[in-house]
């Protein structure tokens, strides 16, 4: 093991097993040396290091390898708990049969895509309807179940068509979607890294729901976006409104980089530029509605970000002007020697470094906009922008169990998003156990209501799936009568070639359908007259011109087009 691995082992160690409120900047040689007697073999108990922990307030890890998560547990998880009816409502967007306007293959044409044990994977599986779903994965217990796109055909038979010569299996639909994850942070929280997650850098993830969500719904008009718990260190969202689900993978990337402006790399001090005379609208009102608020009441002293040199200095790095850098590079560290423990130094250093930079000696637009770039480089959401361009890229389905951490991926209520605490996502075996408690079996609403995975399922339920299939039967509705509209008007447009185009509705095809339908009902009434008919009809034709009998009913019509 090498030194920084053991060292970083250690940290993790130290923050499972210490939940509680501390708040201190703990010297590692300190910690090390205790830790290095009691806990470590001989060979590694002499090492020592510089390595500083800080250990926030409310420290409480997400345990990263459930105990007992074992295929038995996500078997009765998959027989009893899972809620495949509702999955398959979700991805059929109404095309339930139910109505004449649905396409039938629709759910046949998705693609599941199953992780069984060992890295196993099963692509291209398709299904047509829940229990075929249900069966399949009951079967297979999947350790996990990725969506992917809707097909131009069944993706399991995609072989069969591709030995044609045109090869039509290509994506065709698939709902926007957005990946953050919280390893993307690992240069602004300082509190873990990798997989690790915690309560204090969690806001992050809070704020990424917050400002994308927002900007879905104001900006682009979205109404059905689903937000889903990764089960680890993210979240997911799902934009499924039909508009969403048939951009463009060319709309997808611009959609992205409306979002995009994290722009750094490792290597650069500054990762975020913004340019321009005025932040744009969409900028400026996450800045003030959200980032701000949070660098300041939650981040700034929860990462305690300007609380030790090499943290200052990180932020420091990115004004542009050194006069300044050096100015308050030299009053912090005169500080750390006089400083009082009555305020945080996190919170005073900050209100030092605003109000030097934003104070009139400094007018230049680049000094003020500094720091309105550092809330953004240590808030601003940064997307897997690869993820949301492309059609065909899987993602996560929703209650799916996390194989490290045992937890659901449980959907996100964004307007109650800032409640939201992973630590208390409900895991496998905490399921199970509850399912063990009671007993008896019950009917599956029964299983799901005495069991806390109950109010993740009733929140999908009551906030995004009703209010999405209800607006997907009024979409297949309208679409099924428009198109019926249609085919009657090209039909009569047909009859009179002349005319042009018989794709745009007019008050003259109306006309000749009513014509048509008149004539076929008067039939049998030869002797009753269609005048009234023509008169209330008429849009151009005088009622004199109307005045035909049956026979010459056509030409007439023609003739005063
Ligand atoms: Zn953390």
């Amino acid at each position: 093991m090498s030194k920084m691995k053991a060292v970083l082992k250690r940290k993790s160690w130290f923050m499972r097993s210490f939940p509680q409120s501390l708040n201190v900047d703990i010297p590692a040689t300190a910690l090390l040396s205790h830790i290095n007697r009691r806990f470590l073999p001989f060979p590694f108990r002499k090492f020592n290091s510089s390595f500083h922990f800080t250990i926030s307030v409310a420290k409480q890890m997400i345990p990263q390898q459930e105990p007992d998560f074992n295929l038995n547990h996500l078997k009765l998880y998959y027989g009893k708990l899972f809620p495949f009816a509702d999955l398959v409502r979700w991805v059929s967007y109404g095309n339930d049969g139910k109505h004449p306007g649905c396409d039938q293959s629709y759910l046949g044409r998705r693609e599941f895509s199953f992780t069984l044990e060992n890295d196993i994977y099963l692509r291209f599986q398709s299904f047509n309807n829940t229990l075929e779903l249900e069966n399949s994965v009951k079967e297979k217990s999947p350790v996990k179940i990725d969506i992917g796109p809707v097909y131009s055909v069944d993706p399991a038979k995609r072989y069969a068509y591709a030995q044609g010569e045109n090869n039509v299996f290509a994506p065709v639909e698939r709902e926007l979607i957005f990946d953050i994850d919280m390893t993307d942070y690992d240069d602004v929280r300082y509190c873990c890294s990798g997989a690790d997650v915690c309560l204090v850098c969690w806001p992050l993830m809070t704020i990424a729901i917050k400002v994308i969500d927002t900007a879905l719904r104001d900006d682009f008009g979205f109404k059905h976006v689903l937000w889903v718990y990764s089960g680890r260190r993210g979240v997911h969202c799902w934009v499924c409104d039909g508009k969403a689900r048939r951009l463009s993978n060319e709309q997808r990337g611009a959609i992205a980089d409306y979002f995009r402006v994290y722009k750094g790399n490792e290597n650069s001090h500054k990762k975020v530029s913004l340019t321009g005379a005025a932040l744009h609208p969409f900028l400026a009102t996450s800045y003030t509605n959200v980032l701000k608020d949070y660098f300041e009441k939650n981040l700034l002293t929860g990462q305690n970000l300007l609380a030790t040199e090499e943290r200052y200095e990180k932020i420091l790095n990115m004004i542009p002007d050194e006069s300044i850098a050096s100015e308050l590079r030299g009053r912090w560290q005169d500080s750390r020697r006089s400083s009082s423990a009555k305020e945080d130094i996190n919170v005073v250093r900050w209100e030092q470094f605003k109000q030097l930079l934003q104070s009139g000696k400094h007018k230049a637009q680049g000094l003020r906009r500094c720091v309105e770039e550092i809330v953004f480089s240590f808030t601003y959401p940064r997307l897997d922008m690869e993820v949301s361009k492309h059609m065909n890229h899987l993602l996560k389905a929703p209650f799916c169990v996390h194989p490290k951490t045992g937890r659901v991926c449980v959907p996100i209520d964004p307007n109650r998003c800032d409640e939201f605490d992973p630590t208390t996502v409900p895991t496998l075996s905490q399921l199970i156990e509850e399912l063990n408690y009671e007993g008896s079996i019950s009917d599956i609403d029964g299983e799901l209501n005495r069991t806390s995975i109950g109010n993740a399922i009733t929140l999908f339920r009551s906030s995004f799936l009703q209010p999405l299939l209800k607006a997907c039967k009024e979409e297949i509705e309208n679409s099924y009568n428009l198109k019926l509209q249609q085919s009657k008007n090209s039909l009569g447009w047909l009859s009179s070639p002349k005319r042009g185009s018989a794709l745009v509705p007019s008050p003259r095809a109306a006309w000749f359908e009513i014509q048509q339908n008149f004539l076929s009902e008067s039939s049998d009434h030869a002797d009753e007259s269609p005048e009234g008919h023509f008169i209330l009809m008429s849009d151009s034709c005088s009622a004199a011109n109307a005045k035909v009998d049956k026979s010459a009913f056509l030409p007439e019509f023609d003739a005063c087009l």
